[in-house]
């Protein structure tokens, strides 16, 4: 079906309309209308192939709710008119232990990106949440609870889930002292995440004016990160470090913050780490260096739970898709609270 969407054509070139077709139904696929998509710093990579790896035209968006228009012939979990998810992925083998273990993301084929990913069955390239509509297999549809704004639920499909995961995995409650490092969209959610398991949690900041937010997020303490004293003040007090920065960044002094046995968990960089980590850091106190990437669909249900159950919620601004340029921008300098969210109104108001 003919669809409207906002691409790049290039790296240099900023995100335009264009339409496309969407593929027609296989029997377990569900259509969705879009209502809302969240804007994620991984768009913004993509759309400048800032890794190399982009497929140009390029239709970002992993953060996408919306309306159940049509299912296929077995489709059995979902019908026209519910209100659903999807994240950031689309389909996987689904055959390999992790996808057997609900742990998609982790495929051993690679998981299939909803966007800039490569379809399994026919192999074109996926489109993502920019856009009016998508199509979708029901696995990799999540359900939307009542009781959620669906425009800030939006940010949970990627940003929720980023944090969510890695902090439920390493078992993070009562009684541990939890560091964030950054306030930006995932930030922000794990600070949200680490108090509702019962963890005391610090924000790391780069600026002096993040102090008052980090409170107002929850924060029991905040350190000022380029205060060397109160970098000094910290060494030692910590069970885990949430380091959501997207960008490479010194791992030296943040290691330095954990008790020994402590977890320094990565979730926003996936490029080499430099400077280097000293080992010392690591070998001296027992202390370990880990990764975790988004969540498999069981967990990304559980989280869209949690939130609905607990009442916690993404922050969101909201967003005119004509105005996604100027989003860029202002996200590049760390100019949102913390998440734009496109009003999908605003791609189908537009004239054909
Ligand atoms: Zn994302
Ligand atoms: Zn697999």
């Amino acid at each position: 079906m003919s669809t409207k969407a906002f691409a790049a054509h290039s790296a240099e070139s900023p995100l335009e309309p264009i339409s496309f077709d969407r593929r027609e139904l296989r029997p377990d696929d569900v259509a969705i209308e879009i209502e809302y998509c969240g804007v994620c710093h991984t768009d913004i990579h993509f759309a400048q192939n800032d890794w190399g790896f982009t497929r140009y035209p390029v239709v970002p968006g992993h953060e996408i709710i919306g309306r159940v228009t049509a299912v296929g012939d077995k489709v059995t979990a979902y019908r026209e008119g519910d209100r659903v998810g999807v994240g950031c992925m689309v389909d996987s083998c689904r055959s390999c232990n992790a996808c057997e273990s609900g742990l998609e993301q982790y495929c051993s084929e690679g998981n299939t990106a909803t966007y800039n990913g490569i379809d399994r069955y026919d192999g074109s390239i996926t489109f993502g949440g920019y856009s009016e509509r998508i199509v979708v297999s029901e696995r990799f549809v999540v359900n939307v609870p009542d009781k959620l704004d669906p425009a800030a639920a939006a940010p949970l499909l990627c940003a929720g889930i980023t944090t969510y995961s890695p902090l439920r995995h390493f078992g993070i409650g009562a009684g541990h002292k939890v560091g964030v490092i950054g306030m930006g969209g995932l930030g922000h959610m794990g600070i949200k995440f680490a108090k509702a398991f019962g963890a005391e949690v610090t924000l790391f900041t780069r600026s002096e004016n993040k102090v008052a937010e980090a409170r107002n997020q929850g924060a029991d303490h905040v350190i000022v990160s380029t205060d060397r004293e109160q970098m000094q003040a910290a060494a030692d007090q910590f069970d885990f470090l949430l380091d959501t920065i997207p960008v490479q960044h010194d791992l030296n002094p943040y290691l330095n913050c954990l008790k020994y046995d402590g977890t320094h968990i990565l979730v926003g960089l996936v490029e080499p780490i430099e400077p280097t980590i000293h080992a010392g850091q690591l070998v001296m106190k027992r202390r370990r260096l880990a990764g975790s990437l988004i969540g498999g669909m069981p967990e990304t249900q559980e989280v869209l739970d949690f939130c609905a159950e607990h009442d916690i919620r993404c922050d969101v601004e909201m967003l005119d898709i004509r105005n996604i340029n100027e989003a860029y921008e202002r996200m590049k300098r760390g100019d949102v609270k913390y998440r734009f969210v496109i009003d999908m109104a605003s791609l189908r108001d537009m004239e054909a």
